[in-house]
């Protein structure tokens, strides 16, 4: 395929991120502009309330590298990331946070490091999580050991977001018929051939996280039904255990019956029902968890829909395009266009 793309997209996903917005442009342009190649980099604007699209808009004067992708709702931090990966147009597609979390100077490394190996993916990998609160590393910690049982030794632990990919792995993600995929299980399992580069975690530059626990849990429950059906398997095993467990039971009250001795046990008959409930309505749950994505899937709605693309809109620099459309980075409504840009 030919590319007539940048060198580099580097797609950052932000969800009312304007007080980190200029110390981002700071560090992050610094380091591509000393890259002397050609790039690009997506701002994917999810859906923000704040002055981030304003700011965003205000920033394209300056720097024409920066393209504006904005999401005409909020669809979550994954829907944003996809649709940045899928739009960029780069020989090599890096994603990270916008909050500087993952330090932009490691860009060049993990290029270098493709480069030198001619791999397909660079995970950028957490040397240590100190600046994380002790719940988030316990989380993750868990997450991650978890996520490796289920999808196997390829999913690097502690490696989030923070990525390389090349057109090759783009171009195979854009593939696979999921609407949102979890990238950082779904990357490994693609198994081109990939490297690690190590770096540490800062801590958010300014904000607030976006990710509430209800997200983290969110997160972790698509992550283990998009790859297993474990869950489903663990309350089958539950049922036979709670067969023998009744049979047993039988037999008692049976013996029981004999001797007499069926009055009093009203204990037993409340644990037992107490129990029994409970493992129902959990097995229930799990099913309901996969039953929820086969609903979600059958919907085949897009996860995202693509308000304006500064790439498509009327240009910063020469005019190609028709006249009357509308100004990078507003909120306007990019009509059939985007209405047509689903996640496939
Ligand atoms: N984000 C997003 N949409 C959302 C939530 C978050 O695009 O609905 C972006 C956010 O702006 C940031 C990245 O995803 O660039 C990671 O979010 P955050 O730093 O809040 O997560 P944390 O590092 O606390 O887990
Ligand atoms: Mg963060």
């Amino acid at each position: 395929m030919t590319q007539p793309g940048p060198a580099l997209s580097v797609v950052v996903p932000m969800f009312n991120e304007e007080t980190v917005l200029p110390l981002l442009v700071e560090r992050l342009r610094t380091v591509l502009d000393g890259l002397g190649e050609p790039y690009e980099v997506v701002a994917v604007d999810d859906g923000s309330t704040d002055g981030t699209a304003a700011a965003l808009a205000g920033l394209r004067a300056h720097w024409p590298q920066l393209r504006v992708l904005r999401l005409r709702r909020n669809s979550g931090h994954q829907a944003a990331l996809v649709a940045g990966v899928l739009r960029a147009g780069g020989g090599h597609v890096v994603s990270l946070d916008a909050d500087l979390q993952d330090p932009p100077e490691t860009i060049a490394e993990m290029l270098r490091v493709a480069r030198a190996g001619q791999l397909d993916i660079v995970y950028g990998v957490r040397a240590d999580r100190r600046t994380d609160t002790v719940f988030k590393r316990w989380t993750a910690g868990l997450y991650y050991r978890l996520m490796r049982r289920l999808v196997g030794k390829q999913v690097p632990a502690q490696a989030g977001d923070f990525r390389l990919l090349s057109r090759a792995a783009v171009e195979a993600l854009r593939e696979l018929p999921e609407r949102t995929p979890v990238l950082r299980l779904v990357v490994p399992w693609l198994g081109f051939p990939s490297g690690e580069v190590t770096y540490l975690r800062d801590e958010r530059a300014a904000g607030r996280t976006k990710y509430p626990v209800s997200r983290m849990v969110g997160l972790a429950a698509d992550s283990v039904t998009s790859f297993s059906a474990a869950p489903l398997r663990f309350a089958t095993w539950l049922g036979l255990a709670g067969v023998a467990v009744c049979s047993l039971l039988v037999v008692v009250a049976v013996v029981a019956y004999f001797f007499g001795a069926t009055v009093s046990g009203w204990p037993s008959l409340y644990v037992a029902v107490l129990f029994l409930g409970a493992v129902q309505l959990l097995c229930l749950g799990l099913l309901g968890e996969y039953v929820a994505r086969i609903y979600t899937a059958v919907q085949g709605r897009p996860a995202y829909f693509v308000a304006s693309d500064s790439a498509d809109g009327p240009p910063a620099g020469p005019a190609t395009a028709p006249t009357g459309g509308e100004p990078a980075g507003t909120a306007g409504d990019g009509g059939v266009a985007a209405l047509a840009d689903t996640l496939r």
